[in-house]
């Protein structure tokens, strides 16, 4: 192997080389998930991909354990393209993935004879799978009497028992309550730094910092639509990791303003003016963004985002998007890391609700995506709008967003504030009646 110094370099596992790819929506045209991501996974290295929801982190990791064929650019495996699947991968689903009408054992069996095992050596592996796991005992229980916890340990020992060179985790751990994801993340890195040899390395998909700062050796942080990769942290942090050390928070803050840095900028960019530029309405219920208000003003007008994610159990790429949203419409402010309810928000919360919708409606208007549907709105004899229309809207001033999410959210929004409303029959937006001039 060479050598450059004193540091042995370690090997090429597996690489993705320039990947771009784009998914075909229903209406046929191209939905752009990646852009030119170049990433490389060492051999006995653990590497996370943190990023938002929808930033296209499964995408990606489907693309390396080859599932999924990128559009452009190149997947290797010990510097050979891959052809089909990636045949050092096994993968570890959030979902669990298992057969109800199966035990333990052969649920975990049923993957090694469909790779082409004997019955004899299938049972084998198995068994010494679901050893590895402390499933011991639980081998003839079915996945209904297990807890969440317990089901993933038999995902892992799915994945373990085809003895992976690399082990691929999608967010396993999201359905699983937190202390028992505590534990299973010391697991994992226990069997990996197990001596003899597989896996050898773990690539992991997350949205939570601090799991990814206990876990990762390299952290690819991903910036959304399109994916790509933002920036890449060490993290040389000494094993076993302690979640309360001050090194471990200072490297979790450094990954948070990163991230917020990014996501949630402090000032809006600024606006020239007659500038074309519409506000994309991230997509979140106004239900969202109400409790939001009042989840803050039960914390005396302000919380941190990490904690509001934590505390309403919800992903933080979507509580991001709610934070976002809210601030749109001027109902918070974000000095760094903070979420804090503004003066238009207290009115919100202190009004009735026919005041309530009169606010929501105010602050709608100060969007130009909202002001304009309204004139055009008052200015048509019957006063409808063709959704079509709208969505050209859209797709003229917001190229690069998603249209009809926009849409959905540009309707919602708008029936929460009795603005306007849309029939779904003749699919045209609509004045309410008391509002027509
Ligand atoms: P993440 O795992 O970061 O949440 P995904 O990789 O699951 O993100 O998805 C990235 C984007 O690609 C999302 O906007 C998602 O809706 C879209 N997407 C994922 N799979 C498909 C598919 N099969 N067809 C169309 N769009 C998809
Ligand atoms: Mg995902």
């Amino acid at each position: 192997m060479a050598e450059s110094g004193v540091l042995p370099t370690r090997a090429i596992l597996c690489e993705v080389r320039e990947v771009t790819h784009e998914f075909t929506l229903p209406n046929g045209r191209p939905l752009r998930v990646l852009e030119n991501i170049s990433l490389t996974i060492h051999s006995g290295e653990v590497v996370a991909l943190l990023g938002p929801s929808g930033c296209g982190k499964s995408t990606l990791l489907r693309i390396l354990a080859g599932l999924i064929r990128p559009t452009h650019g190149l997947t290797l495996y010990h510097d050979q393209a891959l052809q089909g699947l990636n045949p050092g991968a096994a993968i570890v689903f959030q979902s669990f993935a298992l057969y109800p009408w199966l035990t333990v054992r052969e649920n975990v069996r049923v993957v090694l004879t469909a790779a082409g095992l004997a019955a004899r050596a299938a049972e084998e592996k198995a068994e010494r799978a679901i050893r590895r796991v402390g499933l011991s005992g639980f081998e003839g229980t079915y996945p209904r009497e297990l807890s969440g916890g317990m089901k993933q340990r038999v995902g892992m020992a799915r994945a373990l028992s085809v003895d992976p060179e690399i082990l691929f985790l999608d967010e396993p751990f999201s359905q699983v309550d937190a202390l028992t994801a505590e534990s299973l993340r010391a697991e994992i890195i226990d069997l990996w730094a197990a001596a003899h040899g597989h896996p050898a390395s773990v690539l992991m998909v997350s949205h939570d910092i601090a799991e990814v700062v206990y876990m990762a050796d390299r952290i690819v942080i991903l910036g959304a639509n399109p994916g790509c990769v933002r920036t890449i942290v060490e993290n040389h942090l000494p094993r076993p990791r302690d979640y309360r050390s001050p090194e471990f928070l200072h490297l979790v803050d450094r990954l948070h303003d990163i991230i917020t840095g990014h996501e949630l900028p402090d000032q809006p960019p600024p606006v020239e003016p007659g500038s074309i530029t519409y506000e994309p309405l991230p997509p979140v219920e106004s239900a969202e963004i109400v409790g939001l208000l009042e989840y803050l003003d039960a914390r005396r007008g302000k919380e941190e985002l990490f904690r509001i994610a934590s505390d309403t159990h919800r992903e933080f790429g979507h509580v991001l998007n709610i934070v976002e949203a809210a601030e749109l419409l001027n109902f918070v402010d974000t000095p760094r890391r903070m979420v804090v309810l503004d003066t238009e928000g207290q009115n919100f919360l202190k009004a009735t609700p026919e005041a309530r919708k009169a606010i929501w409606c105010e602050q709608l208007l100060k969007l130009r995506l909202f002001r304009e549907a309204q004139a055009i709105l008052q200015k048509e004899p019957d006063h409808t709008l063709d959704r079509d229309h709208v969505l050209e809207m859209i797709v003229l001033h917001m190229p690069q967003e998603n249209y009809e999410t926009i849409f959905r959210t540009l309707v919602r929004w708008a029936r929460f504030g009795n603005l306007f409303n849309y029939d779904e029959a003749t699919e045209r937006l609509m004045l309410p009646l008391e509002s027509t001039p």
